[in-house]
């Protein structure tokens, strides 16, 4: 294709809003606007990517620094709109609402009796774990909602110390809302002071952890009143056990124990379904240089930038065409800027959209049967017989 017919506009500068350096330099390298439209250039990238995603090592070829599990494929970056939990020795990989991980027990210690305590102005966890001086982890989350359903009342239990995944608790039961203030009266509950101890008509599910968590302190269901030493199967029956809490940052890693780590990513790959416009994205954050973008070979929209240096004596353009109509023919993917510009014009241009190779026809080495060559990441020139170029292009 030619440089024209694509209607490259290249930028000479960094846009104002650049979120991050990938969308700054495709940007300025012409294929995608500040306003985050893809341009042709960009469409043209975004072509090859899917013919290349055909084939099962295709993000192994695109080179990034991919996290994965069977099912999707991120691209790790600050800026990324989901947050995944992994595991840098293992490889573990999830979304942080299905993530898991290995829960540590608080303590073992022998169950002992209830007792009500008056703890006043104490409804959430902060306030009543200073109030009485325990570790959140002694004490017991309480979640109520409706089950939409069959408006089943569900009183979920977590530890203290932990949030609850509603990802994983729809799993288990389906689409549910928060319960009204009427619904958890008409169940027994207290909000603010609430355990499943005594509850009317209620689904009971605990996360796992807490069977092996004794003597937690949980609601009275009376305002101002907790219990302390609640035990799970002893002071109340748990319909569903099962893992209901959200992974965090230093977590265990269910597989071998390392600290896990958050970190926001972008979704490229749903099992085969991609999502090509991240994919570019993510290439162009993870290649490139002080002077613009170094796509691998394999993911740039077109293996060779050819350009003329326009001159007075000779026809380059002339030549030039002819190089363009060679290479196309041998199966060559190329970008032909034919502009009537400078060549410091034109050799800007050809680092910020970042092919593979440039191959510049200048009056000089015309007249010696020759091209020059320079791979995009090199610093060094070839000159090539114009007959040698394809082999050489290949290689
Ligand atoms: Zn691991």
């Amino acid at each position: 294709m030619k440089y024209r017919d694509l209607q490259i506009q290249t930028q000479r500068e960094f846009p104002s809003n650049m979120r991050t350096e990938g969308f700054g330099w495709l940007v300025r390298g012409g294929y995608m606007t500040r306003e985050n439209e893809i341009l042709p250039l960009g469409n043209q990238a975004i072509m090859r990517l899917q013919t290349l995603a055909s084939q099962p090592s295709f993000f192994s070829q695109l080179a990034l620094p991919i996290i994965a599990n069977q099912q999707e494929t991120f691209f790790p970056i600050t800026t990324g709109s989901v947050e995944v939990i992994h595991c840098s020795s293992c490889g573990y990989t999830s979304r942080k609402e299905i993530a898991q991980f290995k829960k540590m027990p608080f303590s073992k210690e022998e169950q002992l009796p209830v007792e009500k305590v008056l703890t006043p102005d104490c409804n959430t966890i902060e306030s009543l774990a200073n109030f009485l001086s325990v570790p959140k982890e002694k004490t017991a989350k309480a979640l109520m909602f409706t089950r939409v359903a069959d408006n089943k009342f569900v009183f979920v239990v977590v530890r203290g110390d932990m949030q609850l995944s509603e990802a994983k608790l729809k799993k288990l039961i389906g689409d549910f809302r928060l319960a009204t203030s009427e619904e958890i009266i008409k169940s027994g509950a207290a909000a603010g002071y609430a355990s499943p101890i005594g509850l009317k008509d209620a689904l009971i599910l605990v996360d796992d952890l807490i069977p092996e968590s004794p003597n937690l302190v949980a609601g009275a269901n009376e305002a101002d009143y907790h219990l302390k030493n609640t035990n799970v199967s002893r002071d109340y029956t748990a319909e569903i056990v099962a893992d209901l809490v959200m992974a965090n940052e230093g977590d265990a890693c269910l597989n071998c124990e390392s600290k896990l780590d958050l970190v926001n990513a972008e979704l490229l790959a749903e099992e085969n379904d991609y999502q090509f416009g991240n994919i570019l994205y993510a290439l162009a954050e993870t290649h490139n240089d002080e002077k613009g973008l170094t796509f691998p070979k394999e993911a740039a929209p077109f293996d060779v930038y050819l350009m003329n240096v326009p001159s007075k004596e000779m026809d380059t353009r002339a030549k030039a065409e002819e190089i363009y109509n060679m290479l196309q023919d041998a199966g060559v993917s190329v970008l032909f800027d034919d502009r009537d510009e400078r060549a410091g014009v034109k050799f800007n241009d050809a680092d910020l959209i970042g092919c593979p190779t440039r191959i510049t026809v200048g009056e000089k080495n015309l007249k010696e049967g020759m091209v020059e060559l320079r791979p995009r990441k090199e610093k060094v020139n070839t000159l090539v017989r114009i007959e040698n170029l394809v082999e050489e292009i290949k290689k």
